[in-house]
């Protein structure tokens, strides 16, 4: 089988680059209000409120031009003193969850970040934040452009939101896999959402992926952010996540779980925590269905991989996108579907947080590990919020029809 999405890879971006040092704020905006903004930093990009490419004034110069507002000499109007608040949600520097509890050996500790308290509720915020603002700086997205993307939902949201705060349009591509949850919040921000067909092979030309390219090919002013073949996806992860994590653990860290989709979470993090210490382990979580498992377990070529067909919605995948780095893979778990949604249901219950399915196929992948090492510190991700799965994975009656979970 040759399929669209491998041809693309032959025009892609170059050499895939996960590394260099650099410094990267995961801040989406300064934080103090009045702040210098470094003039290097892409206009759209300089903060929120205090910045704004589309010429809104400022929030301050709002306040201090209100009319009718009595005003002191300094043109400020006079009110309580209080402290500096954020103007808009930070994106990165996301808390950090402690599952050892769900840990089948003592001697291992399970962690994991919260990626769902990023803005639009998924780990998606940091890679695209990091992909725009690179397109800008580059000049490959111009003021007012469109922004398109291929979508299993948590980009297109994190594409909408960045896209309006920024002066864009934006079109995204998902397909009917996609929960209602997340078609609402991609279009909540204004712009356009195209669901195509689910299950259909990654060579047909109603594949979402293949969807997006045609589109782009159409009208060739749109940025493709490209997410399953763009070099600066992992490297996203590469200058956030990574680091995070590092921190979070004080270096720490023995194992990283993650599933894949764009492979862009795993790629990245994991050259960055093996950067620092070579030992870190990284292990990939797959539903049982994605092709991963036979590409990497059983080294079946990728031309005769077979999609089958899963419930856990935004990882796994029908086909080896250039963006994921099996280099940094050690070892992979095939994780069915209702346990992953069995562990959301244990997390909700023993946590008080509701996660997405993916979140529970990492919980999952990282608990079995637990199990399978002496000791050390299992890092995992939490990649998006279980609001967005409420019809779903929160439902009795979905659960009992399609996988008979029963909430214990
Ligand atoms: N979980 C969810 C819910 C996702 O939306 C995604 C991305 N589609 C992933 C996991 C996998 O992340 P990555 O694309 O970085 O491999």
């Amino acid at each position: 089988m040759h399929h669209r999405g491998a041809v693309r890879s032959s025009r892609r971006h170059g050499s895939t680059v996960v590394g260099g040092h650099r410094a990267y704020s995961t801040r989406c905006n300064a934080k103090k209000p009045g702040k210098a903004v470094a003039a290097s930093a892409p206009a759209a990009y300089r903060g929120g409120a205090q910045q704004h490419p589309v010429g809104l004034p400022t929030a301050a110069a709002a306040t201090a031009r209100a009319p009718g507002r009595p005003q002191d000499v300094l043109g400020h109007a006079p009110g309580p003193v209080l402290p500096d608040f954020e103007s808009t949600l930070q994106v990165g520097e996301t808390p950090v969850l402690d599952l050892s509890h769900l840990s089948r050996n003592p001697a291992v500790k399970i962690l994991a970040k919260c990626e769902f308290a990023n803005p639009t509720g998924s780990i998606k915020d940091r890679m695209v934040q990091f992909v725009l603002k690179r397109a800008e700086a580059e000049g490959k997205l111009q003021a007012g452009g469109t922004i398109v993307a291929a979508t299993s939902g948590n980009t297109g949201a994190s594409v909408a939101m960045l896209a309006a705060m920024n002066g864009y349009n934006y079109k995204v591509i998902t397909n009917a896999k996609c929960s209602a949850e997340k078609v609402n919040i991609m279009s909540a921000f204004g712009g356009e959402v195209v669901v195509g067909p689910s299950g259909v092979p990654a060579d047909h030309p109603d594949h979402y992926q293949n969807m997006a390219i045609t589109m782009c090919d159409a009208d060739p002013s749109f940025y493709d952010l490209d997410q399953y073949s763009n070099p600066l996806n992992p490297e996203s992860y590469y200058h956030t996540l990574g680091p995070e994590i590092w921190a979070n653990t004080d270096g720490h860290v023995t194992h990283f779980v993650a599933g894949g989709s764009t492979g862009g979470t795993m790629s990245g993090t994991g050259r960055y925590l093996k950067d620092q210490n070579p030992e870190v382990q990284c292990v990939m979580a797959d539903p049982e269905g994605s092709v991963f498992y036979d590409y990497f377990k059983n080294k079946v070529p990728e031309e005769e991989l077979i999609a089958g067909s899963y419930l856990v919605e935004g990882v796994g995948k029908d086909s080896i996108p250039g963006a994921m780095d099996f280099g940094v893979v050690d070892g992979i778990l095939q994780v069915a579907d209702a346990d992953s949604f069995e562990t959301c249901l244990e997390v909700a219950k023993t946590t008080g947080v509701l996660i997405g399915g993916s979140s529970g196929l990492n919980v999952h992948g990282a608990a079995v590990l637990s199990g399978k090492i002496e000791e050390g510190v299992i890092v995992t991700v939490l990649p998006d919020s279980g609001f967005k799965y409420l019809s779903k994975i929160y439902n009795p009656e979905w659960r009992n029809k399609q996988v008979n979970v029963t909430a214990r």
